[in-house]
């Protein structure tokens, strides 16, 4: 099923007139205007199973109504997003915090002046963020492409777009699926969808996608199912995180309390054979 928004009008879709039903809260809804006109493939069939193409659009309206707006990425600036999405791996958002709170009092969030630092220098300054050795050669090898290549300027860089872009950041030391996808879509808001191991979680748990399932045969599968749109994706991949902290841990995922447990097969979350 398309489902993209007709061009124009960002409160319908191209299916029907129904503008703005109740569930439409704002840009980061519009999803719903569609899923609405579309309710009756919304429910499952006589054996349970959802109709394929609408999986994902039902875990997104399930989760959107548990949780609500998300508000990510937690950044002030672009280039702030893209600093933190280098060094939001193995740590907390806090930890990765603190070391963004060093570089602004510092004075360091900008590309030539970060850029500039020694690396001894640096390291310290992220040294909350842990792997603080790693990190740093890591962001300095991005700086170096930003710098180079686009004279630090982030509007240049965006201004590639998809794919072209998406590729060179893979080509940048220390920068994988998900960082690249996270910088292109929270700090340049192009539409590349986040797979985290939430996401492989929750999908693989209830059968939507295999337990072999690579990073970019589950964005595949998202980005054929749901619109090539940055609030979605964004909405989307932070509820996802919500949702394996909140309930779909690791070990005792707590079904019984969660959004999608109606979405489960009937033997439970399947388990890797
Ligand atoms: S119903 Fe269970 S397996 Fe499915 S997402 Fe929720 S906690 Fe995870």
């Amino acid at each position: 099923m398309n489902t993209r928004l007709s061009s124009g009008r960002r409160d319908s879709c191209q299916y029907c007139s129904a503008v703005r039903c109740g569930n439409v809260l704002g840009e980061s809804a519009v999803i719903f205007s569609f899923s609405t006109c579309w309710a009756r493939l919304l429910e499952p069939d006589r054996r349970g199973r959802y109709h394929e193409s609408v999986i994902l659009t039902e875990v997104y309206r399930r989760l959107f109504d548990a949780f609500g707006p998300q508000h990510w990425w937690p950044g002030e600036t672009a280039f702030e997003m893209i600093v933190g999405a280098m060094l939001t791996q193995n740590t907390s958002w806090q930890n990765v915090e603190r070391a963004l709170a060093n570089l602004r009092d510092a004075d360091l969030l900008e590309p030539h002046a970060l850029y500039a630092v020694p690396v001894e220098e640096l390291e310290e300054l992220l040294r909350p963020a842990g792997y603080f050795r790693v990190k740093a050669r890591r962001l300095r090898s991005l700086l170096q492409f930003l710098v180079d290549r686009y004279d630090g300027s982030l509007e240049a860089m965006f201004a590639i777009g998809l794919p072209d872009l998406r590729q060179q950041l893979l080509d940048v030391h220390g920068v994988g699926p998900e960082t690249a996808d996270s910088i292109l879509l929270y700090a340049g808001r192009l539409p590349s969808f986040v797979v985290d191991a939430y996401t492989h979680r929750v999908f693989s748990r209830h059968g939507w996608i295999d337990f072999d399932a690579d990073y970019h045969q589950i964005q595949d599968y998202v980005q054929s199912e749901l619109p090539a749109d940055v609030p979605t994706y964004n909405e989307f991949h932070a509820l996802l995180v919500r949702l394996g902290k909140d309930c779909c841990r690791k070990r005792n995922p707590k079904c019984a309390e969660c959004p999608l447990r109606g979405m489960l097969p009937k033997s439970g979350p399947l388990k890797r054979e």
